[in-house]
C-alpha cells in the first residue's frame, strides 16, 4: 500500500513538533466548543476533535448531539483556524460530516472491529481527500485493523492514517486499554509510510498516566498524539476522568522530549554498530541454546514414548516455572516476561513430544 499523501501533508506542515489532535470528549454544546477551542488556540494543537455520535457502552447515557452539532466546528474553523475531526460510524455519518466539510474523518475502535460498517463509510466516502483516521480495533488483532485501513484504500482514500488506541483486555491493568505497544509497531513495520497517532486518552482512562504514555510514543517514533481536552473536565459528560485542560496539554508538550531518528555523531553510530554486533552474538548463542534444549526434550520425548508415560507432567513444569521465575527475577527480569519466554518454550517441547510419541 502506498499511502503518501498523508505523510506529505504532515511533512509540509513542517511542525517543530508532533501533529496534536486536541479537543473534547463529546461536542456538548457550541459553547463548550468554542470555549475549548479558543484556549487551544494557545497550544500546539492543529486538529480540534470532538465527538459527535458517541459510541456509549451503556444506553441511556450522552450520545453525542449529533449533526446538530457539526455547524459548531465550523465555527471552530473559522474562529481559531483549526482543522476539524470527527468520528464516523456509518453511511450517514459519512454523509453529514463530507456536507459540513469535516476535515479529518475518524473511524472509531467499535466501528473498525466490523468489515461491514467499515465497507458502508469507505463506500460512502469513496474517493474523498479528506483525512481518514483508522483508530485499532477493541480486540488486539493487527489483521483486523489492516484490514479496515486497505478497504479505505481500496476505495480511493488514499488520505490514510492510524490511531492507536489500546486494547480492551478481562486482565486487571492500571490502562483502560492496555497499549499492547508491539502491535501498532507490526503496523509500521506493514505500511511504513503511515502515519501512527498515539490516542494516551483512551489507553490511560486517566489524566495521571497521560504524560507517561505520550513519552512512550514518542520514544516509539508515533507521528503524533489525540489527546481529549476540556475546558473543566470533572464536568464532561463523556470520559471525564481522562480529560485533561488546554493548560495542562501545554504543559505536557513542553516537557516532552522528542527523540531524533537516528544516531547522528560517526562515534556514537560506531558505538551503536558494536553494541549491535554483541546482540546479534548473543541471539545465536540464545538459538544454539534453544535448538540444544530441544534436543534433550526429544530424548525425554523417546523415554516417555518407550514407557507409555504421559507429555505433559505439571508438577515438573510448575518447579521449572517457580525456579526460573526466581532465578529471572533475581537478574532484574520481570515475572511476566520469564513467564511469557518459559510457557512459549514449554508449548514448543510439548509440541516436539507429542510428534515423537505418535510417531
Ligand atoms: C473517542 O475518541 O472519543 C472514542 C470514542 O474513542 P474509541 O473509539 O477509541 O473508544
Ligand atoms: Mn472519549
Amino acid at each position: 500500500m502506498e499511502n503518501k499523501n498523508f505523510r506529505t501533508w504532515l511533512d509540509n506542515m513542517q511542525l517543530n513538533h508532533p501533529l496534536v489532535i486536541a479537543g473534547p470528549c463529546s461536542a456538548e454544546s457550541e459553547e463548550q466548543v468554542l470555549e475549548i477551542a479558543q484556549e487551544l488556540k494557545n497550544t500546539d494543537a492543529t486538529i480540534f476533535r470532538a465527538g459527535v455520535w458517541k459510541p456509549r457502552t451503556r444506553p441511556g447515557t450522552f450520545e453525542g448531539n449529533g449533526a446538530k452539532a457539526l455547524p459548531w466546528l465550523q465555527k471552530v474553523k473559522e474562529k481559531t483556524g483549526m482543522l476539524t475531526a470527527v468520528e464516523i460510524a456509518n453511511a450517514q455519518h459519512a454523509k453529514l460530516a463530507l456536507e459540513f466539510d469535516i476535515d479529518i474523518l475518524w473511524i472509531g475502535a467499535r466501528t473498525t472491529v466490523n468489515p461491514f460498517a467499515v465497507q458502508e463509510i469507505a463506500e460512502a466516502i469513496r474517493d474523498t481527500d479528506k483525512i481518514v483516521l483508522v483508530k485499532n480495533p477493541i480486540n488486539p488483532d493487527l489483521e483486523l485493523w489492516m484490514g479496515a485501513i486497505e478497504r479505505f484504500y481500496k476505495m480511493g482514500v488514499k488520505n490514510l492514517g492510524a490511531i492507536h488506541r489500546g486494547f480492551s483486555s478481562f486482565r486487571k491493568s492500571k490502562y483502560r486499554n492496555i497499549p499492547s505497544w508491539q502491535i501498532p509497531i507490526d503496523l509500521k513495520a506493514k505500511y511504513p509510510t503511515l502515519p501512527i497517532i498515539n490516542d494516551p486518552s483512551h489507553i490511560c482512562g486517566n489524566r495521571e498516566l497521560i504524560f507517561d504514555v505520550s513519552q512512550t510514543a514518542l520514544d516509539l517514533k508515533f507521528d503524533g498524539l489525540m489527546i481529549e481536552t476540556h475546558c473543566n473536565p470533572d464536568e464532561a459528560w463523556s470520559d471525564a476522568k481522562q480529560q485533561i485542560k488546554p493548560a495542562r496539554l501545554m504543559e505536557i508538550m513542553d516537557d516532552l522530549k522528542v527523540r531524533k531518528p537516528r544516531f547522528e555523531k560517526e562515534e556514537s553510530v560506531s558505538k551503536l554498530n558494536a553494541l549491535r554486533e554483541e546482540i546479534n552474538a548473543k541471539d545465536d548463542q540464545l538459538l544454539e541454546t534453544l535448538a540444544e534444549r530441544m534436543q534433550i526434550v526429544e530424548n525425554i520425548g523417546k523415554a516417555k514414548k518407550e514407557s507409555n508415560v504421559a507429555v505433559l507432567q505439571n508438577t515438573r513444569w510448575q518447579e521449572i516455572l517457580q525456579k526460573v521465575i526466581e532465578k529471572g527475577e533475581e537478574q532484574g527480569m520481570t515475572k511476566e516476561f520469564i513467564e511469557k519466554i518459559f510457557k512459549a518454550i514449554h508449548q514448543e517441547s510439548i509440541a516436539h513430544q507429542e510428534n515423537i510419541i505418535n510417531s
